[in-house]
């Protein structure tokens, strides 16, 4: 059990002055805890208990929790330089280069914040340069909080083909712009295009939807979205806020070689400090350019800390050796975990792509798009996550959501993870 004398005081405080005690929406846990330190794979609560940690927080952390060099890089630029407010800084224009010649789209180069904020700015860009309204995401996809996009992501089995938004307070007009498609289903595209592509800006994609854990997308679908936007003059943008920097420095279109003509990057660009990056074709991405219409800003935009944390984080991962690394540790968790199930007749299809894995609770079927996975059995899903956090190792439990492995993570870890998955998957009650 996950003792809480003084976790629960302080989930206590947070609640009286912080609105549900979380500052996101997805961070409640069905106890009350408060962590005070993390360290590589390792999380601590404020009552001295530790985690093995595959949550990541939500993605951002691919080094391992406050990686010795890229905090000392921090404190480095730091020393020298915070933000400035006018102009440009020798580190954004290190970073801007750094991702101009790793990313296949990334002609130019945006610095942000958030992912939100930088899927914000790409869909303004769109409209702008197509003079249309309309936008097409998927189901199951998770874009930011924002009006344009912030629905149909883990929705009912009912809501699906209807407009599902997360939050009431959201402009009807905003949210009716918005087309939602199943994913990898290429004929909805092409028929939507063909009916409407006069209305419509952009087609944004995660391209692998991580929000409901590892969906793969066909080749096929990526090829041809690229096709068809070219064909109707519609906007391809690739949203890689968690596959940027995870699997490839270069994001999935490296690995893929498709090529959009905008992408947002964020979360494992700096090993979990605050940046993000809108990067696209020069044409599209000049129209940000002071005068030339389209308006880009923010106080923090290029703040030296999250630069100097994705230069450093980059740097680690420029030889490969950490992906590497994460990868065939995430592999073994993705084969054990399988075998284990196998063993225990708990039927269970493990997905996995680079250093993400996600065990779905049901019968191994195609997963192409959201539907699919309303088989997994919610119920098993959480419960296994309950147990798991319960037993030390944190896998945050919401169901369809993924586990990172970071550098930090050993192989020991692994077999340390897959033994507590053995003794909780062998309690499981039949029933749930
Ligand atoms: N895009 C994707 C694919 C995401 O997963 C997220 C966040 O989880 C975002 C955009 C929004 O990023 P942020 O939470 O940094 O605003």
């Amino acid at each position: 059990m996950i003792a809480t004398v003084a976790n629960a005081a302080l989930a206590e405080r947070a609640r009286q002055v912080i609105p549900g005690g979380v500052n996101s929406g997805n961070r409640s846990l069905p106890w009350p805890i408060a962590f005070v330190r993390a360290e590589g794979a390792y999380l601590f609560d404020a009552d001295d208990q530790q985690y093995l940690d595959y949550h990541a927080a939500f993605g951002p952390i691919i080094l391992g929790h406050n990686h010795p060099r890229v905090n000392a890089a921090v404190v480095e630029a730091l020393n020298r330089i915070d933000i400035i407010g006018a102009g440009v800084t020798d580190l954004e224009v290190e970073l801007a280069t750094r991702l101009n010649r790793y990313i296949p789209c990334a002609e130019r180069v945006l610095l942000t914040n958030s992912g939100s904020e930088a899927t914000y700015a790409a869909l303004r860009l769109a409209r702008a340069v197509t003079g249309r309204t309309r936008i097409i995401k998927f189901q199951g996809t998770y874009h930011g909080w924002h009006d344009a996009v912030l629905m149909n992501v883990i929705s009912a089995p009912e809501k699906i083909g209807q407009y599902d938004p997360l939050s009431l307070g959201m402009l009807p007009d905003v949210i009716r712009q918005t087309i939602v498609l199943p994913f990898n289903d290429t004929e909805a595209v092409a028929e939507t295009l063909q009916r409407q592509g006069e209305e419509i800006a952009a087609i944004i994609v995660e391209v692998i939807p991580h929000n409901i854990g590892c969906v793969l997308p066909r080749l096929d679908f990526l090829q041809a979205l690229r096709n068809l936007t070219r064909e109707y003059g519609v906007v391809l943008i690739f949203d890689e806020v968690v596959t940027g920097f995870r699997h490839a420095i270069g994001g999935y279109q490296s690995i893929v070689g498709v090529t959009p003509d905008l992408a947002t990057f964020a979360k494992a660009m700096a090993n979990g400090f605050p940046i993000a990056a809108l990067v696209g074709r020069a044409e599209l991405m000049d129209r940000f350019a002071p005068g030339k219409g389209v308006f880009f800003a923010g106080t923090y935009n290029g703040h030296s800390a999250g630069v100097a944390a994705a230069l450093a984080t980059i740097a680690e991962l420029e030889s490969g050796e950490v992906h590497r690394h994460c990868f065939a540790l995430a592999q073994s968790a993705a084969d054990g975990l399988t075998r284990i199930a196998a063993e225990l007749g708990i039927p269970m299809t493990v997905a996995r792509f680079g250093s993400v894995f996600v065990p779905y609770f049901m019968e191994p079927g195609p997963i192409e798009n959201y539907t699919d996975l309303l088989r997994n059995s919610t119920a098993r899903d959480v419960w296994f996550r309950k147990k798991m956090c319960e037993h030390g190792i944190f896998m945050i439990p919401t169901a369809l959501k993924r586990n990172h492995v970071s550098a930090a993570h050993t192989p020991a870890d692994i077999d340390r993870t897959l033994d507590i998955a053995r003794q909780v998957l062998s309690a499981m009650p039949a029933h749930i």
